[in-house]
């Protein structure tokens, strides 16, 4: 059998390599656990090192499956301790995911797709257009390259503590290899990370929203950008379908379903578009809301994210003291409210700067180059 007729054991959770254990190789279940703390905990991908496997088990698993994490085109470290992979997922295409230290704590982000399809506005995957969705192993495969990179040990040596899934793609679209590589995340054979320490972060498929409540309980954030529907509309073309109303009450059901978690509305501030007085005041009416809807304070939490530029974008980063006085509206209001640090500026990894390389099927790549050069016309003009 070549290496692509065999099962990649990254794309199996728990259950399903259990199962595999069983079913395929008539194995005892705990064997799994075993494997899966060799890949997860040291690392290691070759069966041959897997030293408390018997040798004919050994075998079979040469025989029937591999563990194959992404391959590293471009290893990035930024002068801040950020750290930046292009990830290899097939011969055309190739994702970013990317790793932020802070004190006392180091987040990942990564991604869920090959571009994405939304086309939110400020947004630069957008701008690459959508491939496809990644499997569980090219979802798991970031975490397990940074891990293996930083000498993450789970529950010893930890250096990755958080992994927030708002890298490139549209998470809920890709909903069981997301849900699945998440249950790999928190397994304590896995990363064995906190379940509120990893977070999915979505455009707002409401549908989806409600299915995620009763099969995960992970972190949940919202990217809402507008407190109204005709900015919103404008910025996140999705809440056509999904109305801010429709989708607040999702919030509401989640963190109904969910007992002392809080949800966070990502807002990206750019300069003379959403960040007024007066958009600052109707987006804490929204978020009081939900506190008053879930009964429980502090469940609506906002994160300000100052715009991130990239090549041909028509929008500005909103100026610092208009992000603070926004921040300031808000806290007054008594919504808890944090602003994002900006990090990895110089390696092109921040919120909305992943780019990768996407084979576009949708053609967005052209309309958007054929967009930018006529506002540059029209700007000259
Ligand atoms: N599709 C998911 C996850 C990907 S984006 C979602 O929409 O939530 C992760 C976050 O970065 C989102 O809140 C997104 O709106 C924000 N973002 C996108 N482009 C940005 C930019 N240029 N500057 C700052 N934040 C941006």
């Amino acid at each position: 059998m070549d290496d692509a007729a065999k099962v990649n054991l990254l794309d199996l959770d728990r259950d399903g390599l259990e199962r595999f254990f069983a079913d395929e190789l008539g194995e005892k279940r705990f064997r799994a656990h075993q494997v899966m703390k060799w890949i997860y905990h040291r690392h290691v991908c070759d069966f041959a090192e897997m030293s408390d496997l018997g040798k004919d088990l050994r075998a079979k698993l040469e025989a029937r499956a591999v563990v194959m994490p992404p391959p590293v085109i471009l290893d990035k470290p930024s002068a801040d301790g950020t750290h930046k992979w292009l990830l290899g997922m097939d011969q055309a295409n190739a994702i970013e995911a990317v790793f932020i230290p802070d004190k006392g704590r180091g987040t990942l982000c990564v991604s869920s797709q090959v571009g994405c399809g939304l086309n939110c506005q400020f947004c630069s995957t957008a701008t690459q257009g959508f491939n496809r969705n990644l499997s569980t192993a090219e979802i798991i495969g970031q975490v397990w390259v940074a891990a293996k990179h930083l000498g993450n040990v789970p529950h010893k040596q930890r250096k990755l503590t958080n992994v927030v899934m708002m890298g490139m793609g549209e998470p809920l679209l890709n909903f069981d290899n997301v849900v699945r590589a998440m249950s790999i995340m928190r397994d304590d054979y896995g990363f064995g990370l906190a379940n509120k320490r990893v977070t999915l972060s979505t455009a707002g498929l409401v549908p989806m929203i409600d299915r995620l409540s009763e099969v995960s309980d992970v972190s949940l954030a919202v990217s809402l950008h507008a407190p109204n529907d005709d900015l919103r509309t404008e910025l996140v073309p999705l809440n056509k379908k999904y109305p801010i109303d429709e989708l607040l009450d999702a919030c509401v059901r989640y963190a109904m379903r969910k007992p002392k978690t809080s949800i966070t509305f990502e807002y990206t501030m750019m300069q003379g578009v959403n960040d007024l007085p007066e958009h600052a005041r109707a987006l804490a009416k929204l978020m009081r809301r939900i506190d008053a809807k879930v009964q429980r304070a502090n469940t609506a939490k906002v994160n300000l994210i100052p715009f991130n530029p990239f090549a041909g974008t028509r929008f500005e980063r909103s100026e610092e003291t208009r992000i603070r006085d926004f921040q300031k509206l808000l806290l007054d209001a008594g919504v808890l409210t944090m602003v994002r640090r900006t990090r990895g500026d110089d390696i092109d990894a921040a919120c909305g700067q992943l780019k990768g390389q996407v084979m576009d099927k949708t053609r967005r790549q052209a309309e958007f180059k054929r967009k930018t050069h006529i506002d540059s016309i029209t700007r000259i003009n």
